[in-house]
């Protein structure tokens, strides 16, 4: 086949690219300094993203009657010990600026009257979460899309997968990535390079997360030797639709913040039963009491479920406020103002991530990650509701302070890189291209429904092991697939055309990167031997003093931090 001519979908070179255009990234591109040319790149449209699903809203001190110390004292309760008290108090201290800024980009803020309107979530001492109607992510998404679209210094780039973090020889420095656009693998080199995407939900069969959520970051950062952080704190939010057919629809936390309550088969509110706020008792309890009320309570508890009973709240209300969640049960049949919704819990929220500091920079020089795939040390061993869409506007600003070293990226060597001719694959990496596909394909259907089994909400050893012996077999099956041998040895500047479907490319990527993240999450899981926040050990099922360290991951290191020093303090 002959060379073919590249074509140049890119204004090249970048200064920063921005991998991922979920609330993160966007506010991430929009925050670095006008002056730098910024590639922001998703692997899907500027409107698909966990952050457009965002229901409930984002956390901030807002009202007379609250304060930064009992915004700060609620996070670092829910985070069971694990928080880190100086990013807790970054997070919340820049909140109402932030918001401020939000609110004059035109994010439209549900009001009453003038005020900002102000809702109450679980373990939140206050009422402190603003909301636009349920549909809060995309009210931000949305605005934030318009000012990106009008910045002259920021190149969108859709339908682009980012494959691995390019590093320099000595693997020190991180100048650019490796990424599938059209059936072509490029490389796009950078001064520094912002991970912005998102969570990894879809490790979990049963997930309240889109289907993008692959924690293609976290896999990416670890294949290049960044450091992680606390791998086993996954939140299960307790309430997703649980309909035969529907996927997991989020039925959110401002539900019960207004009065909806649990009830049982009987009929029968039992979350008193598991703790004394009920209902608005923290997600993981929450969802525990659901797991344990129908282990206890049904004959088959794996597919079963519980309800929410929105009767008791006003319709007006209902109506006003979850405009959204009325329509989705609508969809699948279920009248929200007149029956209760089947619910059961699902995987909702990675705690752990991608180890940053304040300034959002990881571990690796050249390298930020910021967002759900970013471990900051906000949430600790389990997120405060409405924490997380904040986190991602907060520690996204942080990139206003990024320094860049030299004007290296913009020298001819760049250009002559990608202005190379492409290279067609050999023909050896496509052979029974049909039967290297169906083994992908098979990984990828068969994945989730094992990490729920062994790392959902209640795990034990001997599972775990079992689980992460299996996770290996497949690990090897795929890398011995000769399509992966070559792309992922794939010297660096080497521009190939790939005569596959698209679809099928981004596959390959994600399945790559689940393999990654499951193993990531049942050897964290297991390292851990007590339960503590997101983590529950059927064996271990107590917290433990000892254990009030963040787990390290570093290649195939796993260790203990210092003791943290986010002691929750007493109730008030
Ligand atoms: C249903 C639901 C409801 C929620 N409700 C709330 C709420 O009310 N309040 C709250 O605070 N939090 C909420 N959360 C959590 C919150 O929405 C997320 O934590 C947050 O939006 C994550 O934002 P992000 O920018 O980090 O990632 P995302 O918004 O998920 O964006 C990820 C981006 O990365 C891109 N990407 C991923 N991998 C690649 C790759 N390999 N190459 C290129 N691009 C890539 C994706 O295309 C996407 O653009 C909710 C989550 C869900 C799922």
């Amino acid at each position: 086949m002959p060379n073919l001519e590249l074509r140049r979908p890119f204004d090249l070179p970048f200064d920063v690219l921005v991998v991922g255009a979920g609330a993160a990234g966007l506010y991430a591109a929009l925050c670095l300094p006008e002056h730098l040319r910024v590639g922001l790149l998703t692997k899907e449209s500027l409107f698909s993203s966990a952050s457009d699903w965002a229901q409930g809203g984002i956390a901030a001190v807002v009202a007379p009657d609250d304060s930064s110390t009992l915004h700060i004292e609620d996070t670092l309760r829910a985070g069971a010990g694990l928080c880190d008290r100086d990013a807790v108090t970054l997070l919340v201290e820049q909140a109402p600026e932030c918001i401020r800024n939000l609110v004059e980009m035109g994010v439209g803020f549900d009001r009453h009257g003038s005020d900002l309107a102000l809702t109450l979530e679980a373990a939140h001492s206050r009422r402190r979460v603003l909301h636009a109607a349920d549909t809060t992510g995309r009210a931000v998404v949305s605005t934030l899309t318009d000012h990106v679209l009008n910045r002259k210094n920021i190149q969108v780039i859709q339908q682009a997968f980012a494959v691995d973090l390019w590093l320099d020889s000595s693997r020190q420095v991180c100048q650019g990535i490796s990424c599938l656009y059209e059936g072509v693998l490029h490389w796009l080199q950078a001064e520094a390079v912002v991970l912005a995407t998102g969570g990894g939900g879809q490790v979990f069969a049963q997930t309240t997360n889109p289907s993008l959520s692959t924690g293609d970051g976290v896999a990416m950062a670890w294949r290049a030797g960044a450091v992680l952080r606390d791998l086993e704190f996954v939140q299960f939010h307790p309430t997703a639709l649980t309909k035969a057919g529907a996927p997991r629809f989020l039925v959110s936390e401002a539900v019960r913040g207004e009065g909806a309550q649990l009830i049982d088969a009987d009929g029968r509110r039992f979350a008193f039963d598991y703790h004394p706020d009920g209902e608005l008792a923290p997600r993981d309890v929450v969802s525990r009491a659901i797991f344990s009320h129908l282990q206890k309570t049904s004959a088959d508890p794996a597919h079963a479920h519980v309800w929410l009973d929105l009767r008791s709240i006003p319709a007006e209300t209902i109506q006003r406020r979850f405009p959204n969640i009325v329509q989705v049960c609508q969809q699948w049949g279920v009248d929200a103002f007149k029956e209760p919704v089947p619910v059961a819990p699902a995987a909702h929220y990675w705690m752990g991530g991608i180890l940053t500091d304040a300034t959002s920079q990881t571990s690796i020089a050249g390298l930020y990650a910021v967002g759900e795939n970013a471990s900051t040390g906000v949430h600790g061993a389990n997120r405060l509701a409405s924490n997380s869409l904040l986190e991602c506007i907060v520690y996204g600003a942080q990139l206003r302070h990024i320094t860049l070293t030299a004007a290296a990226v913009h020298d001819k060597s760049t250009l002559q890189v990608l202005d190379q001719p492409l290279d067609p694959v050999p023909a050896q990496p496509l052979a029974n291209w049909q039967t290297q596909w169906e083994c992908v394909d098979s990984i990828r259907q068969e994945l989730p429904q094992l990490v729920w089994q062994s790392a959902g909400i209640c795990r034990e050893q001997a599972v775990l092991e079992d689980a992460i012996a299996r996770i290996s077999r497949w690990r090897q099956d795929f890398q011995a697939l000769p399509f992966t041998h070559y792309l992922a040895n794939l010297a660096a500047r080497h521009v190939v055309q790939l005569p596959l479907p698209p679809q099928q490319l981004r596959t390959w990527g994600e399945t790559r990167n689940l393999l990654d993240v499951a193993d990531l999450i049942l050897k964290s899981a297991a390292y851990r031997t007590e339960s503590r926040g997101g983590h529950y050990r059927l064996d271990y099922p107590q917290p433990d003093l000892n254990w009030q360290v963040h787990t390290l991951v570093e290649q195939q290191t796993w260790r203990r931090s210092l003791p943290t020093r986010s002691v929750p303090t007493p109730e008030h």
